[in-house]
């Protein structure tokens, strides 16, 4: 049976908690600290004790942190949230909690069961001596009075654009400016340090103008947010990707961005002796070199696409491509289609090609998991983002950070009920798939999409209407592997031929470490290794155990490099990290990194 406390009692528990805890960060003593957590506990810090993104388990990790951390962050002042009661259930208390550190502001998350800490989330979320100006900060805009050397803001504008990148340097460099990027930027900005964005491309939002024409966001809405602007209330729940794109675009703008669209980097090396990168990038058309302190790759998860070689390929007479590059399916109506993969980009693809009146074929070579869009949406996402959530006082904030509260090592535990529900919710659904000889995964460990997410990237479909045609046998499905082309047919290793005249490459993306290569040099990839996954084992995987995504949002084993990036609930949220990492080797305070990862996997 359930207990419920009440919640004065709950309130006494946490208080009793964080007073002794206090007591002995104070008193400087990690041990007696550590000895306040239960011996399977997690403490996930994010930047506010490590200068990292780290979970630690146990007390004996806890305490080699402490150890290593603790006389420098002199952490201090915890108290309850105001106006957040802390609450118990099942015999977990949860409080959300304040705290500062020798250096900023922070906020956490405190799970409590018989007395000690389970989990603990703690991040830094401001700087002392360079809080944001925004709400009571926020700038004045109008410079009352008389004054005959008055300058506008268009002026003022304008000058910063002008000398940015030729007269000035930027301290940091993004290079990509798709939504992670820019929101960074934005936060960059906020915190006054000179930064300048740039995309090949000719407009902002044109990597999503550039994807295939029935596309709409998977995500709803309320997870979709860019740092500091929400959508309004009148926006749709899935985002059609070219309105997306104007939302990206008019986000520079009113942010006040310096991007330079139509600008590639080209080529970028570090000096060591002067901290400096040179990089040397082709503005429309003109080399320009650029002499950034910190270098930010945020070029794309799903950005450099992974495009298979198949023998026969180049003998092919159709039209080939791979998903990334393909144009949508106004050219193909009446025409013999064979898409290879079946995850997301794969049934997007057939969808509107079968819609447009092409005959479609999809090749399923390896097993996908399906979650329908409106299940996963109900049972999910609902508690965080979601109308509902909204009108019972969840913050995109909050929500941000209760996801960030449960330990990677855990997760999959409270994932695999919610795949339960699923299954048998959907059971109909299932079963139609697999008559057809769809193989269908729920994930190695059951634990469904979001796990397969974060461990590997790929494996999945949210199912908005395509999985019912290859069900139901309007888009054909074969299982199998692509052996080689033929001028005229893709033939599969069982040697069944597949006539085609188009041929769409849905294989997926490479790690965000291949930019590196590409830009940097490969000694510089494999030194920094692969981008992505926990190192969980499972398919796609491989351990050892890193406990945080690699490479992703934090320090990496080559100085002032950064990676950027994930959907856009990641790139929303950890954007505040990197932004406060950059902002500290900016002014200058010291930013000891602690547990910086260790290179397992080159790519
Ligand atoms: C079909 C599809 C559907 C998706 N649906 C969703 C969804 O519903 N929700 C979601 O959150 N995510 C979705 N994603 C994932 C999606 O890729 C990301 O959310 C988003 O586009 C990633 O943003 P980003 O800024 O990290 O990278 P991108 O949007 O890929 O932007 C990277 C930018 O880097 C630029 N670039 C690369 N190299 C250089 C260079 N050398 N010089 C200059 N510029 C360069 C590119 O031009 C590009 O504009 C989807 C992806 C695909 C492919």
């Amino acid at each position: 049976m359930t207990t419920v406390t009440q919640p004065d009692e709950a309130t006494a528990a946490v208080t009793t908690w964080l007073g002794q805890f206090g007591e002995a960060l104070t008193a400087n003593d990690p041990a007696r600290a550590a000895a306040l957590f239960t011996e399977d506990s997690f403490w996930r810090d994010l930047i506010a004790f490590t200068w990292n993104i780290r979970t630690f388990e146990g007390r004996d990790e806890i305490t080699r942190m402490l150890d290593a951390t603790l006389s420098r962050v002199q952490p201090g002042g915890w108290k309850i949230t105001d106006a957040r009661e802390p609450a118990e259930a099942g015999g977990v208390t949860e409080a959300w909690i304040d705290f500062e550190t020798s250096v900023g502001r922070g906020k956490g998350q405190l799970r409590l069961r018989d007395g000690q800490c389970w989990t603990l989330l703690t991040t830094l979320y401001e700087l002392k001596g360079y809080e944001e100006p925004k709400g009571p900060r926020r700038p004045r805009g109008a410079e009352h009075g008389a004054n005959r050397d008055r300058t506008s803001w268009l002026e003022n504008r304008d000058q910063e654009a002008a000398s940015l990148g030729v007269t000035q340097q930027p301290y940091v460099l993004i290079v990509g400016g798709g939504q992670a990027g820019i929101g960074l930027a934005a936060r960059l900005r906020q915190l006054s340090i000179p930064t300048i964005v740039i995309d090949k491309r000719a407009r902002p939002g044109d990597q999503w103008r550039s994807r295939y024409k029935s596309l709409c966001l998977h995500d709803p809405v309320w997870y979709d947010h860019m740092p500091y602007l929400k959508f309004p209330d009148n926006w749709p729940v899935f985002s059609p990707k070219d309105k997306i794109a104007d939302w990206l675009e008019s986000y520079t703008r009113i942010m006040e961005l310096n991007y330079w669209p139509s600008t590639e980097a080209k080529s970028a090396s570090y000096n060591e002796t002067t901290g400096e990168w040179t990089v040397t990038v082709e503005r429309e058309g003109q080399p320009v070199v650029l002499r950034p302190r910190q270098l930010v790759l945020a070029t794309g998860m799903s950005g450099k696409p992974n495009v298979p070689s198949f023998p026969g390929m180049e003998t092919f007479r159709g039209d080939q491509h791979h998903s990334s590059a393909h144009p949508g399916p106004d050219a193909y109506r009446g025409r013999r289609c064979v898409v290879v993969g079946s995850n997301n980009s794969a049934f997007d693809i057939c969808g509107a090609l079968w819609e447009n009146g092409a005959d479609v074929t999809m090749v399923q070579r390896s097993s996908t998991h399906i979650s329908r869009s409106d299940s996963l949406m109900e049972i999910a996402l609902s508690g965080l983002y979601s109308e509902e959530a909204v009108a019972a006082g969840m913050t995109t904030e909050k929500a941000d950070l209760t996801f960030a509260s449960v330990p990677y090592r855990i997760m999959h535990i409270f994932q695999i009920p919610v795949y339960e529900q699923m299954r048998e919710r959907d059971k109909d659904f299932y079963e139609r798939l697999e008559k057809a000889g769809f193989d269908h995964d729920w994930g190695d460990d059951n634990s469904g999409l979001f796990m397969k997410y974060l461990r590997r990237g790929s494996g999945y479909y949210i199912d908005v209407g395509a999985a019912d045609l290859v069900a139901n046998g309007d888009v054909k499905l074969v299982r199998g592997q692509v052996d080689h082309l033929t001028e005229t047919a893709v033939v599969l290793e069982d040697g069944t031929e597949l006539p085609s005249d188009l041929v769409v490459y849905a294989t997926g993306y490479n790690s965000m470490n291949g930019w590196a290569a590409d830009l940097i040099s490969p000694e510089v990839a494999d030194k920094v290794g692969r981008c992505w996954g926990l190192g969980s084992s499972t398919t796609k995987d491989p351990g050892p155990w890193e406990g945080e995504e690699r490479n992703m949002w934090k320090p990496t084993q080559q100085e002032a490099l950064w990676f950027h990036g994930g959907n856009l609930h990641q790139s929303r949220h950890y954007s505040l990290y990197l932004a406060l990492q950059l902002k500290a080797r900016e002014a200058g305070l010291p930013a000891p990194v602690y547990g910086l990862q260790e290179v397992h996997h080159r790519g």
